[in-house]
C-alpha cells in the first residue's frame, strides 16, 4: 500500500548533511590489488555534479574505513554526529560500506529513538569512479530520499529504501545487494518515488544516550555445536548472547543440548536472545520442544528481528541496564523501539 508519491519538482531547496564513513563507494584499486579506502576529497561532487541539483549538500568525513572494521564505538560516534546535526538539516545521508551496513543501520535505529527526519545509509558494490558503478544511482536516490518526509533510519540501495533495522545484506555480488525479507520497502524508486504507508511517524527528539555494551556474543547454531564451547565463552566476560537458532527458534535439546548452557548463562545474569537463521518468519519458542526448553531455561525470543537487529539492540539495551541484565533484555525485546519487529 502506498501513502505518498513524490515527483522531481521541488518547491524549495532542501539541506542535507552527507557523512562519509568509508566503503567501496569511494574506494580505488581492485584487480590485482585489493580495493582499499581512498583519500576522500571533493571528488564526490566533481564526479556527480547532479547531486547539487537534489539539495544543498554539506559533507563531512567521519571515518574512511572498510565497514568490516566498523566497531560499536564508531556507531556511537556516528549516531552522536547525526543527533547533533539533525535539527539543522532536512535529512542526513551516510555513505557506508555494504558489508556491515545493516548492523550500523540497526544500531543507529536504536541509538536514535527520537528522529523526525530521514537518516539514509547508502553505499555501492562498485566504486563511484568506475564506468559500470551502482554508486551514482544509489547516491542520487539516497540524497533524494533524505529530502522527503520519511522519519526513519533506512538503507537506500538498488532503487529501494529499506527500514534499517529490518535490512540484511543478501548478495555479495549483485547490485541489488540488500533486502528486508520480513518488511516491505519504505519506498520504491521507479518512474516516481512511492512511499509506503508503514513509514513510522516522526518522533520527538530525545537527549542522546551514548551507552552501549559491546561484549555481546553471537553464535550460529549448527548440528554438532558442542555446548562446552559456549560454557567456556560465558567465562570470558560475555554480557549477552544471541543464538542464531534453527527455524522458529529451535536449538538441540537431546544430544549436545544447549538448554543447560542457556540456563547457566541466565543464572550468571547473561541474557540469551534467540533469533532465527531464516530470513522470513518469526521466532516462536513455544512451537517445538527445542524452543520451549530454551524458553524454560530463560531464553528470550527475538520475534521477527534480524540477527543484526538482535545483536545491536541487545548491545544498546545492556548499555543502559543498571541492575538485572536479563530483566533489562527481556523488557527491551518485549516492545519494538524502531519498527524492528
Ligand atoms: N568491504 C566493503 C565494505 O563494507 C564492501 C562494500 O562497501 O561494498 O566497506
Amino acid at each position: 500500500m502506498r501513502a505518498g508519491r513524490w515527483y522531481d519538482s521541488r518547491p524549495d531547496v532542501k539541506r542535507i548533511l552527507l557523512l562519509h564513513t568509508g566503503g567501496t563507494l569511494m574506494m580505488r584499486g581492485g584487480d590485482p590489488s585489493p580495493l582499499a579506502p581512498d583519500v576522500y576529497t571533493a571528488d564526490l561532487f566533481a564526479e556527480l555534479p547532479v547531486l547539487r541539483k537534489v539539495a544543498e549538500i554539506e559533507s563531512r568525513i567521519l571515518f574512511n574505513l572498510d565497514s568490516s572494521d566498523m566497531q560499536p564505538h564508531h556507531w556511537v560516534e556516528l549516531a552522536a554526529a547525526v543527533h547533533a546535526s539533525l535539527a539543522r538539516y532536512d535529512g542526513v545521508v551516510v555513505v557506508h560500506g555494504t558489508d556491515t551496513m545493516a548492523y550500523t543501520a540497526s544500531a543507529l535505529s536504536f541509538l536514535l529513538p527520537g528522529i523526525d527526519r530521514p537518516v539514509v545509509l547508502t553505499g555501492a558494490q562498485r566504486p563511484l569512479m568506475e564506468v559500470r558503478t551502482d554508486a551514482r544511482a544509489n547516491l542520487v536516490d539516497a540524497c533524494m530520499l533524505a529530502t522527503m518526509r520519511i522519519p526513519e533510519v533506512g538503507i537506500a540501495f538498488g532503487s529501494k529504501l529499506l527500514r534499517g533495522c529490518r535490512a540484511m545484506k543478501l548478495d555479495a555480488w549483485g547490485m541489488d545487494a540488500f533486502g528486508s525479507p520480513s518488511c516491505a520497502p519504505l519506498a520504491e524508486l521507479g518512474v516516481t518515488v512511492e512511499i509506503a504507508s508503514h513509514v513510522l511517524p516522526a518522533r520527538a527528539a530525545v537527549p542522546f544516550d551514548p551507552r552501549i555494551e559491546p561484549r555481546v556474543l553471537a553464535v550460529r547454531v549448527f548440528p554438532g555445536l558442542d555446548p562446552r564451547l559456549l560454557t567456556g565463552a560465558l567465562r570470558t566476560g560475555v554480557r549477552g548472547v544471541v543464538l542464531e537458532a534453527f527455524g522458529a527458534g529451535n536449538v538441540p535439546h537431546l544430544e549436545n543440548s544447549l538448554v543447560p548452557v542457556i540456563a547457566e548463562a541466565v543464572s550468571l545474569d547473561i541474557p540469551v536472545v534467540i533469533a532465527s537463521q531464516c530470513a522470513r518468519g518469526a521466532v516462536d519458542l513455544s512451537r517445538y520442544e527445542g524452543g520451549s526448553g530454551a524458553a524454560q531455561a530463560g531464553a528470550i525470543g527475538a520475534g521477527t528481528m534480524t540477527s543484526e537487529a538482535a545483536v545491536t539492540k541487545l548491545m544498546v539495551a545492556l548499555g543502559r541496564a543498571t541492575g538485572d541484565r536479563v530483566a533489562a533484555a527481556r523488557e527491551a525485546f518485549r516492545t519494538a523501539w524502531a519498527g524492528e519487529m
